[in-house]
């Protein structure tokens, strides 16, 4: 299997070519095929760094293939796979042509393969009921998309849609307040230990205000951000780091001079706090995911704790963005489970109960800034000069402010007797302990059985959030078919990537989960979508006695795991990047 970039790169590792060639062929290559490429040098050189080591021992382990190895039989099963899909889900196929004209969606193009895009569609729902939804082909799947991280009772909930019938029988007047705004808010305070709450439309609104707070109640104008974080939408916050450090304007019709406002810095290093604490004097506010929902695997405890005591230090506004940890991984998400309070905290998707809507929370020395702080009727005290421009037709839709208040309120039933589901130590019945153990469980079955028969897979959790990484590859066909085999047997995924458990699943559900990704793996092995490397691993030296794991059937070698973790392979492709980047220098 010789492709273009294998022969570039045992070219550059065997030295066979001059450093000006191998950055013309590198420059020549795609943004994908270059990443391919330091792939396959970064895994030849961990090899490399096994073989320096005393202890060798022959080895094989599993790669999948991607769509530059496609051989005929590939192509064939391919080929009859698009068959069978068609015939399982043909009303949905059918939906595609009907909707793509009028409707445009940049969704459908996410990930698209041309090998396999006679597969790629979204299907087309009829209902959603507990842990499934139905299609209009009369399919019904477990579904663990999540909603995109909104789900977590499981679809239909009766609290939510006893109170969404309800809110509806009375209306929708958007110009007063609903009875229970202030009551909903209450709750939200004391869940995540906030003084004050904001609704907005929408998880990006929510981002928008927090930033526009910071930089009100600082006089300063750039917002720091990480790298691999995603804060929504907004211009304000869509940067990205090149590889001297800059920040990028993300896309076309996005403003480098907005670019020129944001500093992106490296998540979890100890450089990018030298850099906070050096530029505080510019700094209007740090947004942070603290565990990105796209490298869950990363959970920077120790440099969270440091970024909040340098920015207490010097008063820059920290903010989290919890789109998707808050309420998700604890009542008080992700600031709960690592014990980090920020400055102010943005929501969406959970606190909405399936209806849109972003939510800021945050200390009266900033949410003051919006309204002006608190005042009474019958004294003379009035707003404070009100800094902050801030709106929304939708922020307090009665419809929306009734999904949140039910929703908030079970939250706060099913964690009112638990300890521990705040501080995410999993000892208890209440709502998250319960959910965070079922995931973990589903996540140790799955990962012992992708290490067990040496496939290069892994899941990252955080909580019931969870994620497939395929190691060392970027999005492929191999992983592309992994995700359709896993929908044709009753599982339904998101595209984007994160998975979600809901208090809906039960313990037969997630068996079901369970046994899909064994049984699509087995097929896609099968069909020889893996194919095995030598490899030389060593027996780390920290290796314990009892940690080595069997070996996939069909070799004789005895296998051990090297220990190489995320953050060394993540360092070791930066890297390799800037070293290829800037080869002539
Ligand atoms: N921040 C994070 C961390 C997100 O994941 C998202 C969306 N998934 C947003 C902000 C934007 O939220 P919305 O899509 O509601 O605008």
């Amino acid at each position: 299997m010789q492709t273009l970039e294998n022969e570039i790169a045992e070219k550059i590792l065997s030295k066979k070519i001059e450093k000006k060639e191998a950055i013309k062929l590198f420059d020549g290559l795609s943004e994908t095929d270059k990443l391919q490429l330091i792939t396959k040098i970064k895994s030849k050189l961990l090899d490399a760094t096994s073989l320096t080591k005393s202890s060798r021992i022959s080895a094989s382990r599993l790669k999948p293939i991607d769509q530059r190895d496609l051989e005929d039989r590939h192509r064939a099963y391919i080929k009859e796979l698009a068959k069978e899909y068609q015939k399982f889900v043909p009303k949905s196929r059918e939906n595609i042509p009907k909707n793509h004209f009028h409707f445009v969606d940049q969704r459908r193009n996410f990930h698209l393969i041309k090998e396999i895009k006679k597969m790629h569609f979204q299907i087309t729902y009829e209902k959603a009921e507990g842990a499934y939804v139905h299609d209009i082909d009369g399919n019904k799947y477990i579904d663990i998309s999540g909603d995109m991280g909104v789900n977590i009772f499981g679809h239909k909930p009766p609290f939510l849609v006893k109170a969404l019938k309800e809110a509806i029988d009375r209306g929708i007047p958007l110009a007063g307040y609903s009875e229970t705004i202030n009551e909903t808010s209450k709750i939200i305070s004391e869940l995540t230990g906030h003084d004050r709450v904001l609704f907005t439309q929408s998880g990006t609104e929510a981002v928008v205000v927090a930033t526009r707070i910071a930089r009100a109640a600082t006089n300063k104008k750039k917002i720091v951000l990480f790298d691999g974080a995603y804060h929504g939408l907004s211009d304000n916050v869509m940067a990205m780091r090149d590889m001297q450090g800059n920040s990028l304007a993300a896309g076309p019709g996005m403003l480098q001079e907005f670019a020129d406002q944001i500093i992106v810095l490296k998540y979890g290093d100890k450089e990018s706090l030298d850099f906070v604490e050096n530029h505080s004097d510019e700094i209007a506010g740090v947004l942070v995911e603290p565990v990105q929902s796209r490298h869950i695997y990363n959970k920077p405890i120790e440099f969270l704790k440091e970024l909040r005591n340098i920015t207490i230090e010097h008063n820059v506004p920290l903010i989290f963005d919890e789109m998707i940890t808050g309420f998700r991984v604890g009542p008080q998400g992700a600031q709960g489970v690592f014990g980090v309070l920020p400055d102010m905290v943005t929501y969406g998707k959970i606190p909405g109960g399936g209806l849109p809507t972003g939510v800021v929370v945050g200390s009266s020395e900033y949410m003051d800034l919006i309204d002006g702080g608190t005042w009474e009727f019958d004294d003379d005290s009035m707003p404070k000069s009100k800094r902050v421009g801030m709106g929304g037709t939708h922020s307090q839709n009665p419809l929306k402010v009734a999904a949140a208040y039910a929703t908030m309120n079970e939250i706060k039933k099913r964690t009112a007797n638990c300890q521990s589901c705040s501080v995410f130590s999993n000892q208890c019945e209440g709502l998250y302990c319960k959910l965070n153990n079922r995931t973990t469980r589903m996540v140790e079955e799955l990962n012992s059985y992708f290490l067990e028969n040496n496939l290069p897979i892994t899941i990252d959790h955080f909580g019931s959030l969870f994620r497939f990484r395929y190691i060392d590859s970027y999005w492929g066909i191999t992983e592309a078919l992994m995700f359709i085999l896993l929908r044709m047997h009753g599982i339904e995924t998101n595209i984007q990537g994160n998975c979600f458990l809901t208090t809906a699943h039960t313990d037969t559900d997630i068996k079901k989960v369970i046994a899909a990704v064994k049984k699509s793996l087995k097929i896609l092995i099968k069909e020889g979508f893996f194919y095995e490397v030598k490899i030389e691993e060593i027996a780390s030296v920290t290796d314990k006695p009892g940690d080595a794991k069997p070996i996939a059937t069909g070799t004789t070698a005895s296998k051990h795991v090297t220990n190489i973790d995320n953050s060394q392979i993540q360092k070791l492709k930066e890297h390799l990047i800037s070293d290829l980047k800037r080869f002539d220098q």
